[in-house]
């Protein structure tokens, strides 16, 4: 399909995933609107695309009103709302940034949607996050969740909750086009290694040859999935026709590890088998486990990972060497 008609805003632009997002629709075909604060981004996450003439950057933080920053001739035909600090460390060094842009930066981007382009469709960057420290495994979509609304992570997780409910009001309620996804723990080339999540700092203390830390007893599992395939099940959310009003969980049920087979894996990408492994506290309201059902994203998306955790870890060094 030709999408060269189509205008496509990404919140977030400058960072993890929404700088592979905004790749992938310009490959499509796509002109894209990127924005970014910087506030967890990194402007040479984009310096690939200064000279691309269908990507355009706007610096701006989207817990501000919309319609003070985007040109007035655009009309988005697609909006991926992604921005949000994501790393642990991040979110809570930035607690009331991270709040506003996922509960009233949420709403501004939809409102402005609702007078403007109420045709338009409006993919929510959520988390598993959202389910907390989950009674139920794997998470379907359905499960509510288990999660601490005055803890350590609840600057994020219930801001993304509330991102969710204004979702589903602007669906239910003004019958525009808004879906979700719920991503879970997600890796690949541009992560920041600074950010101090788990595969970020196992890589980071691979390659200075340091001792790799685990936090707690090193038995908690997360489930990793590619980022490449991660963006893949974005755009399919944005494109697929019939989805308004869904949530839809994206992860990779297949490469769920413990924080000690993690450091493992990781030790065995980077050929550094010898590294020491040392334990740390456990910080607060810290999930002990977490897997996407992904029945729901084979069945509407036609969607399921495709890249191994090995591969996906090769591919990484690859990027860095
Ligand atoms: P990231 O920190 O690399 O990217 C987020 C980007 O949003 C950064 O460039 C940051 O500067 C920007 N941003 C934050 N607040 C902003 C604001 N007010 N205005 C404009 N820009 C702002 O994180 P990521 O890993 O790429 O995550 C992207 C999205 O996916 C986030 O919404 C995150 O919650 C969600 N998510 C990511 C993961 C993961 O494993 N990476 C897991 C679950 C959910
Ligand atoms: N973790 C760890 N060592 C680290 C960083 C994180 O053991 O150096 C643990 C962390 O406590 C959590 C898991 O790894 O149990 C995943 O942490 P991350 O920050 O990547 O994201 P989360 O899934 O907790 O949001």
């Amino acid at each position: 399909m030709n999408r060269s008609n189509q205008t496509a805003v990404v919140t977030g632009a400058a960072g993890f995933v929404g700088s592979h997002l905004c790749d992938a629709l310009l490959k499509m075909g796509y002109t894209v609107f990127g924005i970014d604060n910087f506030i967890t981004g990194q402007p040479r996450n984009l310096d690939h695309l200064e000279s691309n003439g269908a990507f355009h950057f706007i610096k701006a933080d989207v817990s501000q009103p919309t319609a003070n920053f985007l040109p007035t001739q655009v009309v988005p035909t697609h909006v991926f709302h992604l921005a949000s600090p994501a790393s642990p460390p991040r979110y809570q060094a930035h607690p009331v940034e991270t709040y506003l842009v996922n509960s009233i930066g949420t709403h501004y981007l939809l409102q402005y949607l609702k007078e403007l382009a109420p045709q338009a469709r409006f993919v929510f960057a959520s988390t598993s996050e959202t389910y907390g420290d989950p009674a139920e495994h794997p998470q379907v979509e359905g499960y509510w969740g288990n999660v601490n609304p005055n803890g350590i992570r609840s600057c994020y997780d219930e801001s993304k909750r509330l991102g969710e409910t204004i979702c589903g009001v602007h669906a239910r309620d003004f019958g525009m086009d808004v879906r979700i996804v719920r991503i879970f723990n997600t890796y690949g080339p541009r992560m920041d290694l600074a950010d101090g999540r788990i595969i970020p700092n196992f890589i980071k203390q691979a390659m200075n040859s340091e001792a790799l830390t685990i936090y707690g007893n090193g038995s908690q599992t997360r489930s990793f999935c590619y980022v490449s395939d991660l963006v893949d099940g974005i755009i399919r959310m944005g494109t697929l026709d019939n989805l308004a009003g869904e949530t839809i969980n994206l992860g990779n049920p297949l490469e769920e590890h413990t924080a000690l087979e993690t450091a493992e894996l990781v030790k065995q990408a980077f050929d550094k088998p010898q590294l020491e492994i040392i334990f740390k506290p456990l910080p607060g309201d810290d999930p002990a486990r977490r897997k996407p059902d992904i029945s729901k994203a084979r069945e509407l998306l036609g969607w399921s990972p495709q890249v191994s955790f090995a591969e996906g870890l090769r591919r990484v060094r690859e990027s860095l060497s």
